[in-house]
């Protein structure tokens, strides 16, 4: 890990002391403060009002009881989260994520990284992110149903499409959007499309949402590849997850010339030498909700790794897209090894820190979570402006929209990285180009 300067150093253990055992949320937190060093020497204004102590905590956080009725019957509990962290750029926004390893930790640090990536994106919305423990793996859809109108029963009140604005995550996809939807609008009974990104198309969603993040995540890498006169075309790829950021990661890398030979899920690896059949994953995983071992019977040539490690796949580009820490030092080193040349995170921090620094030092293009990915927010926001002025924009424009973002926002993290002396670092990049326009709305705003 970077050594912190003292004076950030200190910040960072009043983090610690004040926020004992989320360690996720200490990591997400310390690799964007190693970047503001120069920063702070830079604004002394920064330091004078304590932006980046003011930054670290959270403007609110609620957490609240779930209580739901079961198929058969039983009073089942669940935990519900919503950190509204910063909306010094714009109203709260952030998914929501269902998950059964979700606790206030892992909120934090979704939420911390979506201020500084909501940022990046040039629209204006600030940070925030939500989430259970519940599990949805394996329920009903009326389960599912009762439990987010329970989730929502609470949740209601403290949303507003200028207040704070949920949409999707690990999880939570339109279904559930739908029925959170839903009783939002009987509980306030206000028909308020822009309270809500992520909605089916029929009742205010927006062209592209579904597809925008790991399209513009796979934008992002054409990009980074673009600078070092590389393209996708002809490139062996491997793609982590099977959900909603991979499957439309693996199409936009299909479409841009790449060959996919791997993805997974939580239980196993499917790799496919031939090229990965992406019509019968999107069948497998939206349409019957199976899991991907299931692939392995429709296409003989391809194998199914039970608990195995994709990233120990060859590959010249990797996109980890199920979940945070999934790539450790160690799978870095292999895949520097075997002669990758590109990682594009469409996963939230899916990348430890050792695996951080590997990448780093072997100068291959490392494109961070929080800007690899934030074509999905973004997309949110076109979602919002479509919303605010009862538009609705086609798929082609909408695309055109979220490529021109993802453009934009690279040029920002190169030059940022160029500017403070570390060529070629996207991770200083867009921590910095992220934090500066955050830190100066804050001192605007005032002490708040
Ligand atoms: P989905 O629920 O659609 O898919 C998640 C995928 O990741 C599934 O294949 C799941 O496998 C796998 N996965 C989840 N948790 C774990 C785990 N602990 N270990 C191994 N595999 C796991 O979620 P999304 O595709 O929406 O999200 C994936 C990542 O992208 C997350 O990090 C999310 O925060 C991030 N992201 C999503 C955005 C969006 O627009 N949806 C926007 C920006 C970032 P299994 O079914 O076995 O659990």
């Amino acid at each position: 890990m970077a050594q912190l300067d003292e004076r950030i150093g200190e910040i960072y253990n009043e983090v610690l002391r004040r926020n004992p055992g989320e360690v996720e949320f200490h990591q997400a937190v310390r690799e964007v403060l190693e970047c503001l060093g120069p920063v702070l020497a830079k604004h002394p204004q920064f330091a004078h009002n304590k932006i980046v102590q003011r930054i670290c905590e959270p403007e609110r956080q609620i957490i609240f009881r779930v209580p739901w009725f079961d198929d058969q019957g039983n009073v089942q509990i669940n935990r519900g989260f919503r950190v509204e962290f910063n909306s010094s750029l714009g109203p709260y926004k952030g998914g929501i994520r269902f998950h059964p390893s979700v606790y206030l930790g892992i909120i934090k640090f979704l939420g911390f990284e979506q201020i500084f990536k909501n940022s990046l994106t040039g629209m204006p919305i600030g940070g925030g992110k939500g989430g259970s423990d519940f599990d949805p793996k394996g329920k009903s859809d009326n389960e599912i149903m009762r439990f987010c109108q329970s989730f929502m029963t609470e949740l209601y009140r403290h949303l507003g499409e200028y207040t704070d604005v949920p949409a999707g995550d690990i999880g939570v996809g339109g279904r559930e959007i739908g029925y959170m939807f839903g009783q939002y609008k009987r509980i306030t009974n206000r028909y308020e499309s822009g309270v809500f990104t992520g909605k089916g198309l029929a009742w205010g969603g927006s062209l592209v949402r579904t597809e925008a993040t790991g399209y513009g995540c796979t934008f992002f890498v054409r990009e980074m590849l673009k600078s070092r006169k590389q393209s996708f075309e002809g490139k062996r790829c491997v793609v982590s997850g099977s959900g909603n950021v991979a499957i439309y990661t693996i199409e936009k890398i299909q479409q841009l010339g790449g060959k996919v030979v791997a993805c997974s899920d939580s239980n196993g690896v499917i790799f496919d030498d031939n090229g990965l059949d992406l019509e019968l994953i999107k069948r497998l995983k939206e349409v019957e909700r199976r899991r991907i071992a299931e692939y392995a019977s429709h296409h003989k040539q391809a194998k199914y790794l039970e608990s195995g490690n994709i990233w120990d796949i060859p590959c010249d580009v990797a996109m980890p897209s199920a979940t945070q820490n999934e790539l450790n030092g160690k799978d870095a080193a292999t895949l520097v090894k075997n002669g990758c040349i590109a990682v594009g995170e469409g996963a939230n921090m899916p990348t430890t820190p050792d695996g951080i620094k590997i990448f780093l030092d072997a100068k291959i293009a490392y494109g961070p979570s929080k800007a690899a990915n934030a074509g999905g927010v973004a997309t949110s926001a076109l979602e919002m402006q479509q919303n605010a002025s009862r538009d609705s924009w086609s798929f082609e424009f909408t695309e055109a929209k979220l490529d021109q973002i993802m453009q934009g926002i690279h040029q920002s993290c190169y030059e940022t990285a160029e500017e403070y002396g570390a060529p070629g670092n996207y991770v200083l990049g867009a921590n910095i180009f992220g934090f500066i326009k955050v830190a100066h709305a804050m001192v605007a705003h005032g002490l708040i």
